[in-house]
């Protein structure tokens, strides 16, 4: 995989690489930065709430000849993590992790680069996973983030609360209600909070959506496994709601940001967490 680190001279981009959740007191590192010219400054933050293995049977029942060829182990390395975005007056995040519950680390990780859950004006939310809106709740189901306001699509909020799957996850349902009066819908293709674009990459959810936030796209679920996924794009994982669907969107969305030459930040991409194809 040629991956490389995102660099530019457009843009500020601090990548804060917390990469272990272990008690070895591994401290976050400062990885990259360059200088701005004549370009609004903004800082974009990885931040890993929970380094991840992934079994291979995940991808398993589609060319698994050439599966058990790429990984004789039978694992892949993954991750789960959100991105902070310093824009102006806003601290917006994307996505919140799994959830102290769940041995999630974003509020302890935010704490060490001196940032509190209270100075986040805005939370993007990709979709409606348990690992992507488990940190929004305290083990009681109250909001983590008491200043905040949550984005979402149109399309991600109707699928979990209307239909077949209305009420059956317990996460959405308690997020809904601990965020009652602070959350907005978009619809794909509108532009929120101060330029950032969202993007319809249904197949994984149906509203998943990725965010093109001017020099780098958030891709969400787009890809669970980047060793695996970016040279097989083709393999959709068993968390595709529709695999078939996600792999289109997977084929077309590599093309269309591979042509923008912009970095991608990944929900699940190991460290360094944002690259470039
Ligand atoms: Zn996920």
């Amino acid at each position: 995989m040629k991956n490389c680190f995102f660099k530019t001279a457009t843009i500020i981009i601090a990548t804060i690489i917390v990469a272990s959740c272990s008690s070895n007191g591994d401290k976050p590192v400062t990885a990259e930065t360059s200088e701005a010219e004549n370009h609004k400054i903004d800082t974009l933050i990885a931040i890993q709430d929970s380094p991840q293995q992934m079994p291979s049977y995940l991808f398993a029942g589609q060319y698994d000849e050439l599966l058990n060829e790429i990984l004789p182990e039978g694992t892949v390395e993954s991750s789960i993590n959100a991105f902070l975005l310093e824009r102006g007056d806003k601290m917006v995040l994307f996505d919140a992790g799994l959830g102290e519950s769940q041995n999630g680390h974003l509020r302890e990780k935010l704490d060490s680069i001196g940032i509190s859950t209270d100075d986040i004006t805005d939370i993007c939310i990709t979709h409606f996973h348990g690992d992507h809106i488990g940190g929004l709740l305290t083990a009681n189901g109250e909001a983590v983030f008491k200043n905040a306001k949550l984005h979402f699509s149109d399309l991600e909020l109707e699928t979990w609360t209307v239909g077949v799957f209305k009420d059956r996850d317990e996460t959405v349902k308690n997020m809904l209600t601990a965020y009652a009066n602070r959350y907005e819908t978009f619809h794909a293709g509108d532009t929120i909070i101060d330029g950032i674009v969202t993007i319809a990459a249904p197949g994984h959810t149906p509203g998943h959506t990725l965010f093109d936030i001017g020099d780098a796209i958030i891709v969400g679920d787009l890809l669970h496994a980047v060793d695996l996924q970016i040279e097989h794009p083709e393999f959709s994982a068993l968390y595709d709601f529709n695999p078939l669907e996600a792999r289109e969107t997977r084929i077309s969305m590599l093309e269309k940001i591979r042509d923008t030459h912009k970095p991608m930040a990944g929900m699940h991409f190991t460290a360094p967490f944002i690259i470039k194809l």
